[in-house]
């Protein structure tokens, strides 16, 4: 199944697995449950507004790069847009907007006043200096100044991306401007208006997500055995977080391997282990080396794929020995692994809910950038854990109800919320 975009290029080849079809893939099967109107359909499969800027840059060689830098909104309808700029270079139009929808469900989903957006530019932030990338940086946002702004698109960091690319984003636009203007981005420093909480937020999301799923199971953190794939940001915030509470975290993963300890890993000391040895995880003490591939068929109760899309598909799915799988990634499960595991009877929490803790803190973030008033860390924690818990409850109840899975749950809540605001403002003109 081929999407049509008006906006969006041809699919290059046939062989080519586009993720802007698995988005509407997603969409087609909310919308089926909804018995939603094909028009709205129509509406929502199509993105908003897609921009495309020229970015030209002067290396530090003196020669001159021409980079595309990419900007979809997919929806305004609840609030502005919301969303990511990734720096990688698998970046493409097709993947900026596939992420930009799924961000609509995910604050819809959760309820927050946005709609989704993304960005990207397809280079590896490895291969320019410092001064390029502030280059680079500073010029996308120039280029796209019309199309951001507090109450029109809010960025944040995404892959390749950080605190410090929103610092010099948020001053771009602010000189522009011709005063500070906190909330035209999220993830910033604190110096100039970030968030307490932030850093940790997607990773402390996960952890509340997963201590809610084994609470209807009747079990508890305590003693849980957990497998986490990737020791990132988002997989080691969780990581730190449900081994404070208790659970075993019996493997963890980067890109080049992962580490196995059949007692549960001292967490703490792995963090500090890799901080001294350049980001390494392996040969830390009394742990034996494991794949990637092993780690996700590991016998324990939770599995935390939180590195890469389609780690878990039709190949690996029957070995999974977890019953609860928590998408800390976006897009870990195939669409086809899900079925065999729900058939099997695991929990698959899918990532719009389980990774929203992030999108939730940057919401947070934004609120107090509008009013200048801003918060201490048990606040942010508090607002964001309400949040957080009220989505899982309905995700759950809205399974229950409809006999579907949490997934289908998830989409049919967000897109329902999203389909309902559209039906009452009515198509202008
Ligand atoms: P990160 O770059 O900080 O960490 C990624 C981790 O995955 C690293 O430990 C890396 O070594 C590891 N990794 C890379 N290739 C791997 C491979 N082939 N096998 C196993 N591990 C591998 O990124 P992050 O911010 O932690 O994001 C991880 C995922 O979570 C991404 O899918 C991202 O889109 C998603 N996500 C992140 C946030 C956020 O707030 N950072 C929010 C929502 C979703």
């Amino acid at each position: 199944m081929d999407k049509t975009s008006p906006l969006l290029p041809e699919i290059p080849s046939p062989a080519y697995i586009c993720p802007f079809d698995q988005a509407c893939s997603y969409l087609d099967a909310a919308a089926k449950e909804l018995k939603l109107d094909q028009g709205v359909l129509e509406i929502l499969s199509n993105p908003r507004k897609v921009v495309t800027v020229s970015i030209p840059v002067k290396r530090d060689s003196g020669e001159i790069q021409i980079l595309a830098g990419h900007r979809v909104q997919h929806c305004n309808v609840l609030g502005p847009h919301k969303g990511g700029i990734r720096f990688h270079p698998a970046v493409t139009l097709r993947e900026v907007s596939a992420l930009a929808m799924l961000m609509t469900w995910k604050c819809a989903l959760l309820g927050i006043p946005y709609g989704g957006a993304k960005g990207g530019i397809a280079i590896n932030p490895k291969s320019y200096s410092i001064n390029e990338l502030e280059r680079i940086s500073r010029r996308y946002i120039s280029e796209l100044i019309k199309d951001i702004g507090p109450s029109v698109d809010i960025p944040a960091p995404d892959m390749g991306t950080s605190a410090r690319e929103m610092a010099w984003m948020m001053d771009t636009y602010s000189v522009n401007i011709g005063h500070a203007v906190p909330g035209v981005v999220t993830g910033k420093p604190l110096s100039i208006g970030g968030s307490l909480g932030r850093e940790m937020a997607t990773g402390r999301g996960v952890m509340i997500i997963v201590r809610e799923a084994l609470k209807d199971k009747g079990k508890s953190l305590e003693g849980t055995r957990i497998a986490i794939q990737g020791f990132g940001n988002v997989g080691g915030a969780a990581a730190e977080l449900l081994h404070q509470a208790g659970a075993k975290i019996i493997a963890v993963s980067t890109g080049s391997g992962g580490i196995f300890a059949e007692n549960g890993l001292d967490i703490p000391q792995l963090k500090a282990y890799q901080k001294e040895n350049n980001r390494k995880i392996s040969g830390f003490s009394k742990t034996q080396p494991i794949s990637n591939a092993e780690l996700l068929t590991l016998p324990c109760d939770v599995l935390i794929p939180a590195a890469l899309e389609n780690q878990i598909t039709q190949k690996n799915a029957d070995r999974i020995q977890a019953n609860i799988i928590a998408e800390a990634a976006n897009g870990p499960v195939t669409l086809e692994a899900n079925l065999s595991l729900e058939a099997r009877g695991v929990t698959v929490l899918p990532d719009i809910l389980s990774n929203a803790g992030g999108v939730v803190v940057s919401y947070l973030e934004w609120v107090q950038g509008l009013s200048y008033l801003f918060w201490d860390e048990e606040k942010v924690n508090g607002e964001m854990e309400n949040l957080m818990v009220q989505a899982y409850r309905k995700v759950m109840q809205q399974s229950q109800e409809r006999k579907i899975s949490p997934r289908l749950a998830a989409y049919v809540l967000g897109v329902g919320r999203v389909a309902q605001a559209l039906k009452d403002r009515g198509l202008y003109p």
